[in-house]
This record gives structure tokens, sequence and C-alpha cells, in this order.
């Protein structure tokens, strides 16, 4: 049967016009579970991307000149748009991006979150009036948008990570260029359809499609017009995006990998510290940049915190996510099991014990099984990259130091995770982790309150929270003479 869904967009969206490519090429979106093709989307290139460039630029005047609180209105509007077709943009993002239903619904939430959120920050864009160093001068610090901005952003998020960057920029005045990933243009269609019916203008946010990634990234680096550029996805590709906009000096914000340490301390809640790993572990079957790459556990607690963790894990139900039962999702292709598989079997053959899964799932395709590994060791490849699937490798620490000294043997630094009691010791291994985000006795850490972001080579900058303001705003100097 056919995919339909009310949200559905076949088209890119420039300038409040729903286009084709010049070309008239196409790219398929496939589901991830079945392998179905769901929707064919235009396959964009550099001149479509130029042309959205422009229509930024022509709505940005009218734009930026409108009081906060008149853009704050419209962007509720479409906040209020999107909780209203919560369950459509559930249903869409599953089939795109294989997550579990209840998933999905919980980052359309996640997502419209920082619209809200956003919307009201964007009215406190304050400035400062400054104490001047004469009689006859007076100093204020104003705050501009930025101007035109730019996203390219991931699948694993297909909603959050656009509105975490789009909504800021919006707030404040500036406009924008979405670039969403191959895997998941649907949703950022979806978005830019109902931002169209909250009454934003023309060209004030558009969505170019492609399966060409590099030459719409490319046209967007290069473009002076374009004043900053925001990027959510792999280490690699964003230190070629931040050199490519050294050329036009572009302010960037970088969301980039993670190599989360899980740490479990002697005192530690075990049970808490098992429904923390599940939910920072195996949510979205392992795909996010803040899931727990790696378990770092006290040894006197080891086994005990193994064999609970086995047992939760054991529970977890694996499926399309459209069935309600399902825990754990599909990956999202081919490559991402491949990477899975090939990490998983050079640990075992480096000297890790599998306890459980281990191997692709029985339902073929996309699908591998929760699996849990004992006595890594932190220079195991699957302790030093992303694995981005379902798999929790534990690590064997004989103290907090020893913990925090494997947690920061790496160049990543976005989360960390942290269980234990004695106040005094979180406290002094929380300061010396050095991540962006600690999360303790926590494992779901992200909100649309909190400053998101990583140290080291997980990024540059912050979104959500009254900081993520700050990424859209550059500081402008009044200096006022002869007073
Ligand atoms: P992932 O491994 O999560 O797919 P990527 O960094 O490859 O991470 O993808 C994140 C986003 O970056 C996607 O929108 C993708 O299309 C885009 N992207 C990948 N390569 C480039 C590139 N050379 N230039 C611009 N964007 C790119």
């Amino acid at each position: 049967m056919a995919f339909t869904n009310p949200l559905l967009r076949q088209q890119a969206f420039i300038n409040g016009q729903w286009l084709s490519a010049d070309s008239g090429a196409t790219h398929a979106i496939d589901n991830p579970a079945t392998g179905e093709i769901i929707a064919q989307v235009p396959d964009m290139g550099a001149s479509e991307t130029a042309q959205a460039i422009a229509a930024a630029e022509r709505a940005l005047p009218a734009w930026r000149a409108l009081p906060a609180k008149s853009r704050s209105q419209i962007l509720k509007r479409w906040f209020d748009l999107i909780i209203s077709h919560q369950e459509d943009l559930a249903q869409l993002m599953t089939a795109e991006q294989g997550k579990p239903l209840a998933e999905s619904r919980g980052e359309v939430a996640y997502g419209a979150s920082f619209i809200e959120w956003f919307a009201e920050e964007g009215k406190r864009a304050y400035g400062d009036v400054i104490p001047g160093p004469t009689p006859d001068r007076r100093l204020i610090a104003l705050k501009q948008p930025i101007g035109v901005t730019a996203a390219i952003t991931p699948w694993n998020f297909p909603i959050a990570m656009i509105t975490r960057k789009v909504a800021p920029a919006l707030a404040v005045g500036c406009t924008s260029v979405v670039k969403p990933a191959e895997a998941t243009p649907l949703c950022a269609l979806a978005l830019a359809y109902l931002a169209q019916q909250a009454g934003l203008p023309d060209g004030v946010f558009n969505v170019i499609t492609t399966a060409h990634a590099a030459s719409v990234g490319d046209v967007l680096t290069q473009s002076p017009v374009v004043r900053k550029l925001s990027f959510t996805g792999s280490t690699a590709v964003g230190k070629k995006l931040m050199a490519a906009c050294a050329d036009t000096v572009k302010r960037v914000s970088l969301e980039l990998g993670g190599n989360a340490p899980f740490i479990v301390l002697e005192d530690a809640d075990l049970d808490a510290a098992v429904q923390g790993a599940l939910a920072s572990k195996y949510r979205n079957a392992g795909q996010t940049c803040v899931c727990a790459n790696r378990f770092l556990v006290h040894d006197s607690i080891y086994d005990a915190f193994a064999a609970k963790l086995q047992a939760a894990v054991a529970k977890f139900v694996v499926g399309d996510g459209t069935d309600e039962h399902t825990t754990i999702g599909p990956l999202i292709n081919a490559a991402a099991v491949d990477k899975v598989e090939r990490l998983v079997n050079d640990s075992i053959a480096a000297g890790a014990t599998l306890a459980m899964g281990g191997a692709r799932h029985a339902r073929g395709g996309n699908f591998y099984q929760p699996t849990v590994l004992l006595e890594v060791d932190n220079a195991m490849p699957i302790a030093q990259q992303e694995s981005f699937g379902p798999v929790a490798p534990l690590i064997r620490v004989r103290d907090a130091d020893h913990a925090v000294a494997l947690a920061n043997a790496t160049q990543a630094g976005l989360a960390a995770y942290l269980y234990g009691r004695d106040l005094k010791q979180i406290w002094s291994v929380a300061e010396r982790l050095e991540y962006g985000m600690v999360g303790i006795n926590e494992g779901i850490i992200s909100n649309e309150m909190a400053p998101f972001g990583g140290v080291k080579e997980s990024g540059l900058g912050r979104e959500g929270s009254k900081y993520g303001l700050d990424e859209y705003l550059e500081t402008q100097y009044l200096c006022l003479g002869g007073m």
C-alpha cells in the first residue's frame, strides 16, 4: 500500500514556493524498517541553493524590522500547528527514520518546544548601556540579528535538529536556508508546510532537498550573503564545513560526534543506573550523539551492574517502529549496520566477552540485536569511535580517578553520565570531566531550557536555553559622543 500522510510533501520549499529541481531529478526516500520507497524528493543543486539564499536575503529586511513580539506570534502559531499535527508528524518520522512511534511523538514535542522557547526568548535579546570613559560619551551595546543563516542537519532527529537552529534564528530576525539530511527530508518539508500555514513570510525559511550534499554545502559555505552556518552531524564533515567557512569568515556552530562515557561509581543506585543506561544508550537504537558509548563501571559493582543491565536489555522488543510494542527500531541504513557489526566483531576478536546480542537481528534488513559486551578495554575501537548502534560496552575501572582518566582519553567532549551517591565525589568527578554536558543520576538531559553543546572536537556553540540566542546575534557597539 502506498504511504499516505496529509503532511507528505514531495517538493522543496524556496521563497514560499513548492519547487522541483531545475533538472527534474529526484531521489527516493525509503523506510528503513521495510525498504519500501515512501516518497521522491527533488535532487537540488547549486542553482536552487543560490535561489534560496537570494530569497532569504530579500526576506531579511522586513523580517528583522518586525517587532520581536510580532515574530514571536508567528512562531507560536507554528508551534501550535506542530503540536496539533503531532500524530501525523510522528508517523512521517517513523516512516522515514525508523524510530519507534513513541519516540517520534516525543521528538515532535521536543522539537516544537524550541519554537515555543525561542518565541519567548527572542523578545529578550537585551543589549547594555555601558558607563563611558569620559563625561561626554554614552556607550551602548545593541544585539543585532546576524543576517541570512544556513543549517545543515542530520537524520537522527529529523525535526528537533532543525527547530533547535531555526527557531532562535527566526526569533531574533534572521532568515534561514536549511538542508536536511538526504535520508530524512520529509519532516523538514512538513515543518515548512506548517510554517507557511502559520503565516511565516515567503523566503524567511527555505528547505532544499538534495542527494548531493556537498554541492549544496559548497554554495552555502562560499556565499558571502550567508553569515552563519549551523551544522549538526559527523565530526569529519563538521571540520570540512568549518574550513570552508573560513573564506567568508562566517560564524559557525557545530554539534559533532560524541563518545559519551557512562560512569557508575561504587556507591551508585544500580537500579537507577540501569534505567539511565537504557534511556541513554538504547534510545533511537543508539543513534544519538549523546548516547552512552561506553560504560566505565567500578570493579566492586561491575558484575552486579552487568547482570541487571542484561536482564533489562532482554526486555527490549525489536521491530518496525509503527508497531506500538516496538522499543528498538531499525538502524538508518545498511552502512550503519555494517559499522556496528564490524565494531562488535573486532571487540570480540580483541578479547571482549559477548554477554548478549552481538549479531544482526533475525528480522534481517537494518535490524541489529541489542547487545552487551563485557571486559571491554577503553583502547578498543568500540570505545574510541561512536558506535551509533544498540551496543553497550562495559569497561572495568578501579576508582573514580581511573574513570575520569579514561572518560577524558578521547577527542570528543559532548555528553557524559555519572551515577553515584556521595555528593563530594560526584562534584569532584563532574568538574573534571571534559564534557559540555554531564547527566548526574540522569540519563536524559536534553531539553529546550538547557544549553546543549560540546567541547574539544565535539563542537562549538550552544543550542537551546538563553545561550542559544547568542549564536544568532551580533553585538554592535554604539558610541554616542558630544553629549
Ligand atoms: P551522519 O554520519 O550522521 O550521516 P553526516 O555528517 O554525514 O553525518 O551528515 C550530516 C549532514 O551533513 C547531512 O545533512 C548530510 O547531508 C550533510 N553533509 C554530508 N557531507 C556534506 C558535505 N560535504 N557538505 C555539506 N553537507 C554535507
